[in-house]
C-alpha cells in the first residue's frame, strides 16, 4: 500500500494535522449566526470539489490501488521542498485560524458580531489561509507521486481562489466600507506589499 513509503508517511501526519486543525475551529464556530451569506451553486460545486480533492483522493491513493495506474517518481529532492511547504503551510493554516477565531467560515459569510481582523498574520496579508492552502495543496503535489492524487487538488483550488476572492472581497467591502478599503491599501493578497 502507499501509505506504507516513507514521503507518504510524512504527508500523512501532515493530512492529519491539517483535518484536525480545520475540525477543531469547525467545532469552534459551529454555533455562529450568519447575518449575510453568499454561497452559489458554483460555491457549493468548488467546496465539494476541494473536499473530493484534498480529502478523498491522498485517502483512496493511500489505502487502495485504485489510482495506481496514475503514479510517476519523484526525486528527492523534490519530496524534501513538499516537507518544507507543508510546515510552512500547516504553521500559516494554524496562525490563520487563530487570529480569525469565531470569524472563519467555510463559506462566504459574515455573522451576527463580525470583526474585521487585522492583526497577527492578517496584518499585512489578506489571505493568510488561502495562501496556506496554496502551499498545502502544493505540498500534497510534491509529496504524493501520483497525477491524481497530488494535482488535483491544485486545479480545483487555483478555480476556487480565482472564482472566490473577488466575491469575498466585495462581501467585506459591503460589511465594513471604509475599514476594509483601507486595510486594502495597506495590505497584500496572499504576499507582504503585492497588492
Ligand atoms: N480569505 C481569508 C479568510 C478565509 S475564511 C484568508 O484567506 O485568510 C472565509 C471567511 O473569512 C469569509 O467568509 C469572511 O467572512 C471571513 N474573513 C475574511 N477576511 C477577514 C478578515 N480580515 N476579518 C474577519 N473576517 C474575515
Amino acid at each position: 500500500m502507499a501509505i506504507s513509503q516513507p514521503w507518504n508517511i510524512v504527508f500523512t501526519i501532515g493530512f492529519v494535522v491539517y483535518v484536525t486543525t480545520r475540525g477543531k475551529f469547525a467545532t469552534l464556530t459551529k454555533h455562529n449566526q450568519p447575518i449575510n451569506r453568499r454561497v452559489g451553486l458554483h460555491d457549493r460545486a468548488l467546496l465539494a470539489g476541494m473536499v473530493v480533492t484534498s480529502l478523498l483522493f491522498p485517502v483512496i491513493y493511500l489505502l487502495t490501488p485504485l489510482f495506481s495506474f496514475a503514479d510517476y517518481k519523484l526525486p528527492v529532492w523534490v519530496h524534501s521542498g513538499g516537507v518544507v511547504l507543508m510546515v510552512f503551510g500547516l504553521w500559516l493554516f494554524w496562525r490563520s485560524h487563530v487570529d480569525l477565531g469565531l470569524n472563519w467560515s467555510a463559506t462566504l459569510e459574515t455573522r451576527r458580531g463580525h470583526e474585521l481582523v487585522r492583526h497577527g498574520v492578517y496584518r499585512r496579508v489578506r489571505h493568510p489561509m488561502y495562501a496556506a492552502i496554496w502551499l498545502f495543496s502544493l505540498a500534497q503535489a510534491l509529496l504524493l507521486d501520483n497525477w491524481l492524487a497530488g494535482w488535483a487538488v491544485v486545479m480545483t483550488f487555483c478555480v476556487m481562489y480565482f472564482v472566490r476572492l473577488p466575491n469575498e472581497e466585495a462581501m467585506m467591502l459591503s460589511t465594513f466600507g471604509k475599514a476594509y478599503e483601507d486595510y486594502m491599501s495597506e495590505t497584500g493578497r496572499l504576499f507582504p506589499f503585492a497588492k
